[in-house]
């Protein structure tokens, strides 16, 4: 027996483990200081009473002999998928039931999708990244070649004509950098993709902190992404599901490559290694699709991105650069005298007691960069950066 070796390539994620430690340390040396945590990157407000009265009478249910549900379809029962189906149509976009696939989140899907490509395909990632991505493809023994987001392309990286890809990963609204790719980028990028019989793997999760109408939150509004486009969206952060897992997967029918069908065998691969999501789950999740959910879910949302306001006023004030704050609950800002992140980590927490996220742990050209989250409360989040703004004004 040979275990695989691609597993001794992972980095070890020290990230959180190492911010964790700090700030133990800083509490146990300083225990009157109030630690306030803009490093989150869970949702914080509890489920809506539309979900709520949703899963509840889910589960009486689930209770009767005349409703009780044992195995459901693997790809997601249909009052769901057409929940779904008609909200992509606010966004003119027409699926077919069959393309959508409903899963326990996004990132098993992203970790998942890699059964259906060969392992010597070659796989595009932008730098910084959520690193699912590389350490899934890390996993499977794929030769990862990285594209810089950086300053000078607003963290917003476009295809290189001269590189020669298979699969390309796009997170828009971008963790961690907060930044929304346009439909013109995403067009280059749909272009690169078809020249290149590539697929384009497109996580959405954060969608519904688009504000800005003309900023696509499907890549299925512009033309030809369904015959390049794989898109990836979960309620964790659009419905605060982080607990409670339900995510979907758009596989368009036009996908066929090698004469294989992608649809047809994601729905093979689901139906041999998937047993699907819980009905009470699936019910819940069908209630933010409706007119009280979308209503709900909205007030929180917009909780949020009062305190991403709040964030990103406080730099304007004190000019200091920053992506995202806009259309995304994440705020990505230069370090001040670009510093490396982990020295302005360590300046935030043993002066002011607010706790980030060190960009290095995204990527290289994180190093001088430093994320904010909009996850935690108004108030405290006032704090944080009434101490921030006294700190470097
Ligand atoms: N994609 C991105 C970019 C994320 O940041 C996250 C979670 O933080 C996920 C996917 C995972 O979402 P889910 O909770 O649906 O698995």
């Amino acid at each position: 027996m040979n275990t695989n070796q691609n597993y001794k390539n992972l980095n070890e994620s020290y990230l959180f483990s190492t911010i964790a430690k700090k700030v133990n340390d800083f509490t146990s040396q300083n225990p009157d200081t109030e630690i306030i945590k803009l490093g989150i990157g869970d949702v914080t407000l509890p489920l809506c009473s539309a979900v709520i009265e949703a899963l509840h009478s889910a589960v009486d249910e689930m209770g009767e002999k005349e409703t009780f549900k044992g195995y459901g379809p693997e790809q997601g029962y249909d009052f769901l998928k057409s929940a779904i189906q008609n909200y992509y149509k606010t966004n003119n976009v027409n699926l077919d039931l069959n393309e959508i696939f409903i899963s326990d989140g996004a990132k098993s899907d992203l970790g998942n999708i890699l059964d259906l490509f060969d392992k010597d395909n070659t796989v595009i990632v932008p730098d910084p990244v959520y690193p699912v991505y590389v350490d899934t493809n890390i996993m499977a023994g794929r030769n990862i070649i990285y594209t810089d987001a950086n300053e000078n392309n607003n963290f917003l990286p476009l295809p290189d004509l001269s590189v020669k890809a298979d699969l390309i990963y796009i997170c828009s609204p971008n963790n961690p950098t907060g930044a929304v790719y346009n439909k013109e980028q995403l067009k280059q990028w749909i272009d690169y993709a078809i020249k290149n019989n590539a697929v384009i793997l497109f996580d959405a999760a954060y969608e519904s902190f688009i504000d800005d109408n003309n900023l696509p939150k499907s890549i299925y509004e512009i033309e030809n992404a369904k015959k390049c486009a794989i898109e990836f969206c979960s309620l964790s952060k659009t419905a605060g599901f982080t607990g409670t897992r339900c995510g979907y997967t758009i596989v368009p029918n036009a996908l066929n490559f090698n004469g294989m069908s992608l649809n047809k065998m994601w729905l093979r691969r689901q139906t041999t290694k998937f047993n699907g999501v819980p009905y009470i789950v699936q019910k819940g999740a069908a209630a933010v699709f409706t007119q009280d959910g979308q209503k709900q879910i909205q007030e929180n949302l917009n909780y949020y991105k009062q305190n991403a306001k709040v964030i990103s006023n406080t730099l304007d004030k004190l000019n200091i650069k920053y992506t995202g704050g806009k259309n995304s609950p994440y705020i990505w800002l230069k370090c001040p005298n670009n510093m490396n992140s982990w020295d302005f980590f360590d300046i935030l927490l043993n002066k002011i007691g607010v706790v980030g996220t060190p960009g290095a742990g995204f990527g290289k050209n994180g190093n001088n960069w430093f994320r904010l989250t909009s996850f935690n409360t108004y108030e405290k989040t006032q704090e944080a950066m009434k101490r921030f703004y006294n700190l470097f004004k």
